[in-house]
């Protein structure tokens, strides 16, 4: 699943293709992604320019002259490509957006999760329903030691399930919820009122840096968007505790990386570095 840094990764790739471009066409092959797609009603995304695209969460936001927009959102195995017009369309390639530069941007998604919402032109985009109750972005200032700690002071709920509410901090899906946690040398069963003082600072700092260096290697899954403009990620070699379930942990070399269930997701940790 597409987490924050390859959204971003996503987002910089077709940015420079989209800004100052046009929808000439839009094609619909299919009635409904995860909501209904009502594109179709909709004449006024034609023929207006791309003045704005931006990342919210996991959606991108983007805004044309005329004001009205899109919010899109990858699901579970959204791509986006971008060919020549002239190129044929594959197998789970749902929408076209035709460019006025002769490209044609490609959605493809097998297990059809994602999302594309069409933004009203009164609207602000980051106030629609799907985004206005979303927490801090976790690069930004506001999400910083005295924000986690308010979050955190008297919760029995696990550090780890606390990260991952949206409401916490945005974007800290299960990949870097747990690397941030090693790096912190946070235990991830820990009820989330356990951690405190110095550990907290310690915590926002992993989160931030651990997404930024995965922003900076391109993301860990970009493989699948390479098309976009052929780079590929290698944060995928850095992971410490993400998929190494009965490793020998890399940091202490004495502790064999752990595998737990929480709400339903996998948790990866070093017992002797996690505390
Ligand atoms: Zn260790």
């Amino acid at each position: 699943m597409p987490e924050l840094p390859e959204v971003e990764t996503v987002l910089q790739a077709i940015k420079p293709h989209l800004l100052g471009k046009r929808f000439t066409a839009i094609a619909i092959h299919i009635r409904k992604l995860r909501t209904p797609l009502v594109l179709a009603g909709h004449p006024e995304l034609l023929h207006s320019t791309i003045v704005h695209l931006e990342r919210r969460a996991k959606y991108i936001v983007l805004k044309l002259a005329n004001g009205s927009g899109l919010l899109i959102h990858l699901g579970m195995t959204g791509t986006w490509r971008l060919e020549p017009a002239d190129s044929h369309r594959q197998k789970h390639d749902h929408v076209e957006f035709f460019l006025s530069s002769g490209l044609v941007l490609r959605y493809h998604d097998p297990r059809r999760f994602g999302q594309i919402v069409v933004l009203t032109q009164q609207e602000n985009p980051l106030l629609h329903p799907l985004l206005r109750h979303l927490g801090p972005e976790p690069l930004h200032d506001d999400f910083n030691r005295k924000w986690l700690a308010d979050r955190c002071r008297g919760k029995k709920k696990p550090i780890k399930t606390l990260l991952m509410d949206n409401i916490t901090v945005v974007g800290v899906g299960n990949i870097y919820a747990s690397e941030s946690l090693f790096r912190a040398g946070i235990n991830p069963l820990l009820a989330a009122g356990k951690v405190t003082g110095k550990r907290i600072a310690r915590l926002v700092r992993a989160i931030k840096d651990v997404l930024q260096e995965a922003i900076d290697a391109g993301g860990t899954t970009v493989k699948d968007y390479a098309s976009l403009d052929g780079k590929e990620g290698y944060f995928n070699r850095q992971l410490m505790v993400y998929g190494k379930t009965g490793q020998k942990c890399r940091q202490c070399k004495r502790g064999i990386i752990r595998q737990t269930y929480q709400s339903g997701r996998s948790t990866f940790y070093c017992p002797v570095c996690q505390r």
